[in-house]
């Protein structure tokens, strides 16, 4: 989970109003602030960086986890002593009575993705003041992101009930954009700049399933609500396309093509959570891993340079030594590329809570070192494969000590590792596609330098 305060580029030099926004949460909730803050800039407001300067600040919160939600309270509660107007949005917004119990003061609480609650809220407390020279923002909006990347949010909310989540019960039901509003908005940022579009929801591969996948004629062709046709159309824009939070349905599969073809980054997110039957049939999630490890055979075939992440829980109510067991030996087996373990954690409101065979904190410590040994050797392996390769790479900052921070296909931002080049032989900008030969591997980053032909 990151906190950050929003401080986007400030074209216009006469004070508006000015609106302090702090972002809690996963990428999904940083769209969430940029809409917001789009629409501030849309309006006319400033965006203040600190609290002392802000004429209201709003906090959009998370609420996934319980370590998230005291997280987010805590902000509430500075956000109130440092400024003292204090609206409140985001997935903890969706439970009012909890914040405003502890925080009577704020002035208005919304739910996740309520822009235009926000904007009212924000409009009683202070009025925009209308001037249209000023009141312009970039089509790409105003991003919270470096320039270089952007996260696409396609849908909201989820279909389905895994039992250790409270997504569903706080977002609702999936609601997809129309394909087309989403087709310009990433070509909006793509001639905005942007090189690199991160593909975001809760079931990226349940897109449109809601519209019945209904169509919308974009460049001159009928495109589907489907992810397959998404995928296709966002190739052609020749940005890097990162799909992540896939669910394993079979039709994952029809994007290995565009992949193959280079439309598509060869990377694919997929949280498996486990690979017990038993543990996934308690999780409310598909069962069968002996057919998943078939299709990742499938797919290294057509594309051997896929990366597969994936993330997973331990210790999940009821799992026994020999359902752990049988994790790493599927593990083992997967040869994932990167990999997040969760030790579970119980989530107020989540089904998983009452099951029985609750499993000892202990036990899901020492289960949860077992598997990251296990994992961290496929990883380590995995990324000396790559050492004396020649690899495309985004550069993502520039560190005067450390020398130039980029990615390649199989590193997606702030989660992944780094491909680093010490001593660039040629001055880099951020957002720029070099090719980087691999010199050394280390535990989670490569380092290297560029290739002859940059
Ligand atoms: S698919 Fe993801 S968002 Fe949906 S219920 Fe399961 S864990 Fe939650």
């Amino acid at each position: 989970m990151s906190k950050s305060v929003a401080v986007p580029p400030t074209s216009v030099s006469r004070a508006g109003p000015k609106v302090g926004l702090v972002s809690l949460g996963c990428p999904k909730a940083l769209v969430d602030s940029e809409r917001i803050l789009t629409q501030l800039k849309a309006e006319g407001y400033d965006i203040s960086p600190d609290y002392a300067g802000a004429d209201v600040v709003v906090v959009n919160t998370c609420g996934f986890l319980d370590s998230a939600r005291a997280e987010s309270l805590e902000a509430i509660g500075e956000a109130l002593n440092e400024n003292g107007k204090v609206i409140v949005t985001g997935c903890l917004g969706a439970t009012p009575d909890l914040i405003l119990e502890q925080y009577p003061s704020v002035l208005a609480v919304t739910g996740p993705h309520r822009y235009e609650q926000v904007m009212s809220a924000v409009h009683q407390v202070v009025p925009p003041r209308h001037d249209p020279f000023v009141d312009l923002v970039p089509a790409a909006g105003v991003k919270l992101t470096p320039r270089h990347y952007a996260y696409l949010k396609i849908s909201e909310g989820c279909n389905h009930r895994c039992s250790f989540c409270i997504i569903p019960h706080l977002r609702g039901d999936l609601v997809s954009r129309p394909i087309d509003e989403v087709l310009r908005e990433a070509e909006n940022l793509v001639n905005g700049g942007v090189r690199e579009l991160l593909v975001i929801s809760q079931d990226t591969s349940a897109y449109g399933v809601d519209l019945r996948h209904k169509g919308a004629e974009w460049r001159g062709r009928e495109r589907r609500a489907h992810m397959t046709d998404l995928a296709g159309a966002l190739g052609e824009l020749g940005a890097w396309v990162r799909l992540h939070y896939v669910y394993p349905y079979p039709h994952v599969d029809d994007v290995i093509p565009l992949m193959a073809e280079g439309k598509v980054l060869p990377y694919l997110d997929i949280p498996f959570q486990h690979a017990s039957p038993t543990v996934l049939k308690a999780m409310r999630r598909p069962g069968n891993q002996e057919k998943v490890l078939q299709r990742l055979a499938a797919w290294r075939r057509d594309v051997p340079d896929i990366a597969i992440r994936s993330t997973f829980i331990v210790g999940f109510p009821g799992e026994t030594e020999e359902d752990f067991s049988l994790l790493l030996d599927w593990l083992k087996e997967a040869q994932l590329d990167r990999v997040g373990c969760f030790r579970y954690e119980a989530v107020d409101g989540a089904p998983a809570n009452d099951l029985p065979g609750a499993v000892p904190e202990e036990v899901k410590e020492e289960r949860w070192n077992r598997f990251m040994a296990v994992q961290q050797e496929i990883s380590m392996a995995k990324l000396d494969a790559k050492v004396g390769r020649t690899l495309e790479v985004i550069v993502d900052e520039i560190d005067p000590e450390d020398g130039a921070i980029c990615r390649s296909h199989a590193d997606a931002p702030e989660i992944d590792g780094n491909v680093i080049v010490e001593e660039p032989t040629r001055r880099l900008r951020p957002g720029e596609i070099v090719r980087v030969t691999v010199d050394e591997a280390g535990e989670y980053d490569l380092f290297g330098h560029l290739a002859d032909q940059n």
